[in-house]
């Protein structure tokens, strides 16, 4: 889907809500709808976007000749380091005339800086959440968005693939950590979906542990979470490893996460709300008995952003449609022991889902 395309989903969307005004500052949403990419600094940049009528954006003078590159139709209201930020933002409202109308704006990703310019030049007392309405435009990927996943994939499998030759016991969860990403710039990543996780031992416990400088010890469970940037978009994928022989507890525990992968995967297709996703891989560790040893969503949206929805969580009754991209990955911790994470990325399909993922799901023992 173009740009054009992409906008006049979203002014569909804005005139459903009843929203006349969306503000957007840098990051994933502004990415999608103008393919400008802005570090977000202490300079504020924000777009406005009417639901009729030309956008503005306003923005330091000097990232100018960058917005006027973007094929959108721009009236720019720049604004020098001597001046400050604040008259541009009074200039473009009156260009605007927005004041007093329902105005959208990021929740998630606004700052006071921006909110308080905004709430002074347009009289908003409350911000209205803009979240619902761009995920729905934005959880349904195209054709050209899941090409761009798969290449994301593509690097973090080669790099993964390069990588566990070099891992062994005594080395630090850092140093592994430091080599896996030389292993995603190498295999063609632009940048990493986050910091890597590379935890094991009692580290690997905790769902989102920080790689330390403990050393990887033998007969020890490996957790390895990561991902790359290819084009903007992201791959997230999680394996567990053993160093040498895992003891007959860590198999099982292995075989049923195995389990709970699958069966996430295979409840996947069209129709269907996300919790119900989340409800059977769940089921399959519960019926185990491990169930409060997976205390995290089975799975989360994937694409610009490495978290965004749908959420696989009770809860979260968002019908799956063919395009949308997920994550599943349960998990099972046992406090000061070990843990267990099988992530996979998961696309809905006409008939069902299909992993975009495909590195081996058997536990590998290095
Ligand atoms: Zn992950
Ligand atoms: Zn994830």
């Amino acid at each position: 889907m173009g740009y054009p395309a992409r906008w006049d989903r979203l002014r569909e969307e804005m005139a459903r809500e009843g929203v006349e005004l969306l503000a957007l500052v840098p990051g994933a949403n502004l990415f999608y709808l103008t393919g400008l990419h802005f570090h977000r600094m202490e300079r504020p940049i924000v777009a406005l976007l009417p639901r009729e009528g030309e956008p503005a954006l306003i923005l330091p003078a000097f990232e100018v000749e960058k917005a006027q590159r973007a094929p959108i139709p721009w009236r720019l209201f720049p604004y020098t380091d001597t001046e400050g930020p604040a008259s541009a933002f009074h200039t473009a409202a009156a260009a605007l005339g927005g004041r007093g109308r329902p105005i959208a704006v990021e929740a998630l990703g606004m700052r006071v800086l921006e909110w308080s310019l905004l709430a002074h030049v347009f009289s908003l007392s409350e911000p209205i959440a803009s979240e619902p309405l761009l995920a729905r435009l934005r959880m349904v990927k195209g054709p050209e968005e899941i090409a761009a996943i798969r290449r994301a994939i593509a690097a973090a499998e080669e790099a993964l693939q390069r990588w566990l030759p070099e891992v062994r016991p005594g080395m630090t969860e850092r140093e592994a950590t430091r080599r896996l990403i030389q292993a995603c710039f190498a295999a063609g990543a632009d940048a990493l979906a986050f910091e890597p996780i590379v935890v094991a031992g009692p580290n690997a416990a905790l769902p989102h542990a920080t790689p330390s400088d403990r050393p990887i010890g033998p007969g020890e469970l490996m957790i390895v979470d990561f991902g790359a940037v290819v084009d903007g978009y992201a791959s997230d994928l999680t394996r567990t490893f053993v160093l040498g022989e895992p003891d007959p507890e860590a198999a099982r525990i292995y075989a049923v996460v195995r389990e709970a992968n699958a069966a996430g995967r295979a409840a996947v297709r069209p129709g269907i709300p996300a919790e119900a996703v989340d409800q059977a891989a769940r089921a399959v560790i519960e019926d185990a008995g491990y169930g409060p040893y997976f205390p995290h969503r089975t799975g989360h949206g994937l694409g610009l952003e490495v978290h965004e929805p749908p959420y696989l969580v009770a809860g979260d009754t968002t019908p799956l449609q063919t395009g949308m991209v997920f994550t599943v990955e349960p998990g099972i911790y046992l406090s000061g022991k070990g843990g267990i994470r099988i992530e996979d990325v998961v696309v809905v399909t006409e008939n069902g889902g299909e992993s975009l993922t495909a590195f081996p799901r058997e536990l590998r023992s290095i």
